[in-house]
């Protein structure tokens, strides 16, 4: 009954902070922060590639990079029961911690609604009479929760959890990324341009995957220029199940070092282990200095490394997954590989995708032979086919590995 009263008394407090969506991530009920800090009037920033959120306003000022157990509040580091996390293209903070943040900023209550799934102001005549009903029976003092049916009455859409994240699920969504385009080609060679082949090949990837089932969407699927850090948004967007950007290498320096230098390499978002891949990611990402993309850089710093930490580690085994199994399918063709076929190295077309993400050199566009099977009708069907099977396989082990946690 008294919840009852509450949700009417709500009417007559305009600016009472109503239906803040929350979410339950394993255990933990999460709030949407940027809905709950609008709400109480601060101002937001969302940084899609440092993960960093932040909220402004008088009383308040709080920021956390995503993937960490803190958030920075009025110049307090607050440590949380468990880490801030994205989910439905949403910053997600676990209730606990956040609410006693607003609470103390705000001096207000809010009454957490597990079953129509949102946080709201508790007003105080309704503050006063739960707090002295349940005082004794609560432990966690500072929230109520309520789980009434008459606080259904929100109109408010429940947030419904997609199923399990990328690399725990089966695969069904692929995202191919076909490097350059517009006005960036891409390396040169002698008779074409990265962006014409990795488009072409990835053309003719998708229409391999369909056949065999899977959904598919491209970045771009006409001669057209895409920032490097809008690529994963874009994939994160399609929620898929893995990522490929395709590309050919290249090497500057005479016709004999051109021509002994050739081989495919697949990478997977990693602190670079070898100059060598050092200089293949700094040769991809000068894409973003030239042309001007404030959320790209050339190298990503050791801070960076550590922001995305809790992220690649999510993603790690599934990435190392797929590119094993794209080594083994793609080594059978024309290009062999180049040392193991696989490397590490801070590639930022990757940084920022919620799924397993591989970049994958098909080959090198400065070496004759490569250029020529790699421009030929008959070449790119061969790769895409031999790429296809990489990803079949991959759903597979990944099937397999699925099993045996149901068991
Ligand atoms: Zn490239």
């Amino acid at each position: 009954m008294i919840f009852f009263v509450c949700v009417l008394l709500l009417g007559f407090f305009a600016e009472a902070v109503a239906n803040v969506p929350v979410f339950k991530i394993a255990d933990t009920w999460m709030v949407n922060i940027d809905s709950l800090s609008k709400a109480e009037g601060l101002s937001t920033s969302w940084q899609p590639v440092e993960r960093h959120f932040k909220a402004e306003g008088q009383k308040l000022s709080c920021s956390f990079v995503l993937g960490f157990p803190y958030i920075f509040a009025n110049g307090n580091a607050v440590k949380l029961s468990v880490p801030t996390s994205f989910e439905n293209d949403i910053v997600w903070t676990p209730v606990k911690e956040t609410v006693e943040i607003f609470e103390k900023a705000f001096a207000k209550k809010y009454v957490l609604d597990t079953n129509a799934q949102i946080l709201r102001e508790n007003v105080p005549a309704a503050a006063e009479k739960i707090s002295s009903s349940e005082a004794s029976s609560s432990s966690s003092a500072q929230i109520q929760v309520s789980s009434s049916s008459a606080a259904k009455a929100s109109t408010e859409k429940p947030i419904v959890r997609k199923n399990a994240p990328a690399g725990s699920r089966e695969v069904k969504n692929i995202v191919i990324d076909p490097g350059h385009g517009g006005k960036d080609p891409g390396a040169i060679g002698l008779i074409s341009n990265e962006k014409d082949i990795v488009l072409a090949v990835s053309k003719l990837l998708e229409k391999e995957l369909v056949a065999m089932g899977f959904n598919v969407n491209l970045t771009r699927s006409t001669d057209k220029f895409i920032q490097l850090s809008e690529r994963p948004q874009i994939a994160n967007k399609w929620n898929g199940d893995l990522f490929i950007s395709l590309h050919c290498n290249a090497i500057d320096g005479n016709k004999d070092r051109k021509s002994k230098t050739k081989g495919f390499r697949i990478y997977v978002l990693r602190d670079p282990e070898s100059e060598e891949d050092r200089a293949i990611a700094r040769h991809e990402n000068k894409v973003a200095k030239t042309y001007g993309d404030k959320n790209s850089k050339e190298e990503l710093s050791p801070l960076d490394w550590l922001k995305i930490q809790a992220r690649l580690e999510q993603y790690k085994q599934a990435s190392y997954t797929f590119t094993e199994k794209a080594i083994k399918a793609y080594e059978g063709g024309k290009i062999s590989k180049m040392g193991s076929g696989a490397g590490g190295a801070g590639f930022m077309v990757l940084v920022g995708a919620f799924m397993p993400a591989t970049l994958i050199e098909l080959g090198f566009i400065s070496n004759p032979e490569e250029e020529r099977y790699m421009s030929s009708e008959k070449g790119q069907k061969e790769m895409a086919k031999r790429i296809a099977q990489g990803v079949l396989q991959y759903k597979e082990a990944l099937n397999e590995y699925l099993k045996t946690l149901s068991h």
